[in-house]
């Protein structure tokens, strides 16, 4: 299995080089150069499975020689012992046809957790053989680097950083990035804004010394192991309702479009999925996009579903590369008049061939909340703020007799303010974290300063 780029003019990487790269030289990202595909006998043999063996079956052929079964299977058990619930992924109902995916049963209450847990593991694999050590430096305005220094926490090979910015992160996030005890992990409140954060970070990567000299890695949403592992529990879900026997609609709340894309590859490997729709907030680039024809940025407005909150969505390039026949030149076309000009029109032959995979759905802020509040009453559901904007899509676009599976992205618990205004809970922690508030912190005060940075970074790492 060998991994192209996007764009057309990067080196042809195997699965092991691709996870460690992130970004391809050319600017674009890795796709497989081709998709393995399962037969309908297959994917019935996997209902009822434990989660970890669908994981390996869904996985393996995309890591070639990268990894043997064996390290394979080892990597998926460690990734997912740590889950709160033995199915990982458990399905509720909440109507007729309507069904709720649980993705957030991981360490840090997200579904970032399902791809995180798994490269974290894989990364450890990788670097051990080589001998080798990286740096990882994240930044984040909450969800990814929890969920990374979940991950990452205690490896060997790995010393992470993860910059956020000071007093703009709900409590229950800061604590999760401060209280881990392990010496290679270092939580940096930076003085500034989260796209500082993320300045700071691009800066670094484009320190071509500092970048060499301390191994810099980067593990955002980008990663294509991550997209990966998190095509598996659409498996887990759709055998659950019926397929392959039936036919099978997905909902997702999306952002940067790396879990929604995972739905596209499951697709494409022969499940059989009806529609896939994509949720939004009024950070709505991507609805717009599929009404318009247009991919315009419009600035970023605050929302209570925060992790969904985006100007540009990176993977969507993924999802255009399909669109365009695999024409990596028009694909960097495209993203250089996005740069250059702030948007860019997709063709009529991309739109349609967009269109017959996808369709979306756009909630307003008070259309979130009414959504917690009614889900609440009817299913007796409590929705995290991103999940009800799933959930809002989703119950439009049911149509039986095909089931619809939305899937629900964070804990109620991550987002308490939000479900306490729309519900008056105030959701509690599931007992395994209970302990989090008197947990010790431990936390660096930094300036938005990249020599600062650089050098606390290499004072920091172990050598
Ligand atoms: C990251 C995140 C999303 C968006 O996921 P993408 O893969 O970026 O589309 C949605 N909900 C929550 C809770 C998240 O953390």
């Amino acid at each position: 299995m060998r991994y192209i780029s996007t764009r057309g003019q990067a080196p042809v990487l195997t699965f092991g080089e691709a996870m460690l790269t992130g970004l391809a030289r050319d600017g674009g990202l890795y796709v497989p150069q081709t998709i393995p595909s399962f037969s309908a006998e297959e994917i019935a043999a996997l209902a009822g499975l434990p989660y970890e063996e669908v994981a390996f079956r869904v996985m393996f052929p995309f890591v070639g020689e990268t990894f043997t079964e064996e390290e394979l299977r080892g990597a998926i058990a460690r990734a997912y012992a740590g889950f709160g619930h033995l199915a990982r992924a458990p399905l509720v109902q909440l109507d007729a046809g309507h069904f709720l995916l649980e993705l957030f049963h991981g360490p840090t209450l997200a579904f970032k957790d399902f791809a995180m847990q798994i490269i974290g593991q894989l990364f450890q694999l990788a670097l051990a053989k080589e001998g080798k050590r990286i740096t990882i430096v994240g930044a984040t305005s909450g969800d990814t680097g929890s969920a990374a220094i979940e991950a990452f926490r205690g490896l060997d090979n790995v010393d992470v950083f993860i910059l956020f910015p000071h007093g703009r992160v709900s409590e229950v996030q800061r604590r999760q990035m401060t209280t881990p005890a392990e010496e290679n992990v270092h939580a940096l409140a930076l003085d500034g804004t989260f796209d500082d954060c993320q300045n700071r970070l691009k800066d670094m990567f484009n320190h071509f010394d500092f970048r060499d000299e301390v191994g810099l890695a980067g593990v955002n949403s980008i990663n294509w192991a991550r997209v990966l592992a998190q095509v598996v529990y659409y498996f887990t879900a759709a055998t659950a309702v019926g397929a392959p026997h039936r036919k099978v609609s997905f909902t997702v709340p999306t952002g940067n479009f790396g879990d929604i894309f995972a739905g596209f590859i499951a697709k494409e490997m022969g499940l059989p999925i009806e529609q896939l729709v994509i949720a939004t907030n009024q950070n709505d680039i991507l609805h717009r996009c599929l009404t318009t024809g247009r991919y315009e940025m419009d600035g970023v407005k605050p929302s209570i579903s925060p992790s969904m909150d985006i100007q540009i969505s990176s993977n969507f390039e993924r999802a255009l590369f399909w669109a365009y026949g695999k024409d990596g030149a028009a694909v960097a076309q495209l993203m250089d008049e996005l740069k250059t000009k702030g948007g860019f029109a997709v063709s009529q032959g991309a739109l349609q061939a967009l269109r017959e995979t996808y369709v979306s759905g756009r909630v307003s802020e008070e259309e979130t909340s009414q959504t917690i509040t009614e889900e609440l009453k009817r299913s007796g559901e409590l929705l995290c703020p991103h999940s009800a904007v799933g959930v809002r899509v989703g119950a439009a676009h049911v149509a039986a007799p095909v089931p619809m599976v939305t899937l629900a992205t964070a804990h109620p618990a991550k987002f308490p303010d939000a479900v306490e205004a729309a519900t008056g809970i105030r959701p509690g922690l599931p007992p395994r974290m209970a302990d989090l508030f008197e947990r010790a912190e431990r936390v660096t005060r930094v300036p938005n300063d990249l020599a600062a940075l650089e050098a606390l970074i290499q004072e920091r790492r172990r050598k």
